[in-house]
C-alpha cells in the first residue's frame, strides 16, 4: 500500500517511520514545503529499512500521490508569541486549503485523508468542507490515542492486559474530551464489578487520576519534550494497517457527525469500524447523564469553533 504524507515535521516523519518499521505501507512519499526537511526524514528512515522492511521511501511532491491509498495530513503552522488559538486556527486553515485541492488534483478518486494535524477535529471539519469527500473518507485521528491512554492505565490500575479492557474517549481530542466509565467492560464485566473482584477499586482519587493521566497528557508532554509524535505515530500507524487489512477494528476516530447531542454537523470521536472504505459504521455508545452532558458540551466547543472560522 502506498502512503502520503502531506507535512513531515515531527508527527508526519514519525508516522513514516512507524509505518515502515511495522511495514504497513510498501511505498510512503514525504511531502513538505521545507524540501530540505523531507529529503532529510526520507533519507533517515530510508537507512532503517534493511532492520526492518523493504519499503520504498523518498521525499517528493504531489504528483508522488497519484496511486496512493491514503495520504496522511499533518502540515501546520506553529503558535506565534501574542497569537490567538484562533488566529492559529486561521493559519492552519489557510494550510489546508493550500494542501488538499493539491492531493486531490493527483491522488486517486477514492483516495483516504487521514488528519492529524491539531487541534484534529476542527481540522477534520475544515478537510470535509474544503475536501467535498464523503465523511467516511476523511478521517481526523481523533482520540485514538487519549482512548489508548485510558485503556492502558486502567490495564495498569487492575493488572489486567489492556487488550481485555473495552473502554473509550469520545468528544474533542483536547480538554474537553469525555472518558466513558459507565460503559467500560473488562472480559463482558462492567469494570467495577471487574475492580472489586481484582480487589483494586476505583474510588474518587483513582478515577480522577486516571482522568488527568489521560486528559492532559498531552501537556506534561510538551513540558518536558517540545512537542508529541511517538504515541500519536503508532495510532496512525494502527489507522492505516486497518485501512490496508480491511480489518474492520473499532477505534475512535473523528470525522463530521450529521449530529451529535443535538450540535448538528460537527466533527469530533465517536467509536467507529474502520476498513478499506474509510468509516463503515458509528457505534454511538451507551452513555449516562452526565457523560452525555459533556459530550455535548464537547460538541458545542468543537461547533463554535468550527463556526467562527467560517466552517
Ligand atoms: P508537528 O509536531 O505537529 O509535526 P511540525 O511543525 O514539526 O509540527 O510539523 C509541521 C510541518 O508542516 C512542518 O514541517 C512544516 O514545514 C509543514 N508545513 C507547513 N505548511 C505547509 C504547507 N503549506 N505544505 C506542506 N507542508 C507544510
Amino acid at each position: 500500500m502506498k502512503v502520503g504524507i502531506v507535512g513531515s515535521g515531527f508527527v508526519g516523519s514519525t508516522t513514516a517511520y512507524a509505518l515502515t518499521l511495522e511495514g504497513v505501507a510498501s511505498e510512503v512519499v514525504l511531502i513538505d514545503i521545507d524540501v530540505k526537511l523531507a529529503r532529510a526524514h526520507a533519507e533517515d528512515i530510508l537507512h532503517a529499512t534493511p532492520f526492518s522492511n523493504a519499503v520504498k521511501v523518498y521525499a517528493g511532491d504531489y504528483p508522488d500521490l497519484k496511486d496512493a491509498r491514503a495520504v496522511v495530513i499533518a502540515a501546520g503552522v506553529s503558535q506565534r508569541p501574542g497569537e490567538t488559538r484562533l488566529q492559529l486556527l486561521d493559519r492552519n486553515a489557510e494550510v489546508f486549503r493550500q494542501v488538499i485541492p493539491r492531493i486531490l488534483n493527483y491522488a486517486p478518486q477514492d483516495v483516504i485523508l487521514v488528519v492529524v494535524t491539531n487541534p484534529v477535529d476542527v481540522m477534520t471539519q475544515i478537510a470535509v468542507r474544503i475536501s467535498g469527500l464523503p465523511p467516511e473518507r476523511v478521517i481526523g485521528s481523533g482520540t485514538v490515542l487519549d482512548t489508548a491512554r485510558f485503556r492502558a492505565l486502567l490495564a495498569t490500575h487492575l493488572g489486567v492486559s489492556p487488550h481485555s479492557i473495552h473502554a473509550y474517549v469520545i468528544g474533542e481530542h483536547g480538554d474537553s474530551e469525555v472518558l466513558v466509565w459507565s460503559s467500560a467492560t473488562v472480559g463482558g464485566l462492567h469494570l467495577e464489578d471487574v475492580a472489586r473482584i481484582l480487589e483494586r477499586p476505583i474510588d474518587d482519587d483513582v478515577r480522577k487520576s486516571i482522568d488527568e493521566g489521560v486528559r492532559f497528557a498531552a501537556y506534561r508532554i510538551i513540558e518536558g519534550k517540545g512537542a508529541t509524535y511517538f504515541g500519536i505515530a503508532a495510532g496512525v500507524a494502527r489507522m492505516l494497517r486497518a485501512i490496508r487489512d480491511d480489518e474492520r477494528v473499532v477505534l475512535t476516530l473523528s470525522t463530521l457527525n450529521p449530529e451529535v447531542e443535538g450540535v448538528e454537523e460537527v466533527a469530533l470521536s465517536l467509536p467507529r469500524v474502520l476498513g478499506k472504505g474509510g468509516i463503515l459504521t458509528t457505534l454511538y455508545p451507551d452513555l449516562s447523564e452526565d457523560e452525555r452532558r459533556a459530550l455535548r458540551r464537547s460538541a458545542e466547543i468543537l461547533k463554535q469553533a468550527a463556526v467562527e472560522l467560517g466552517y
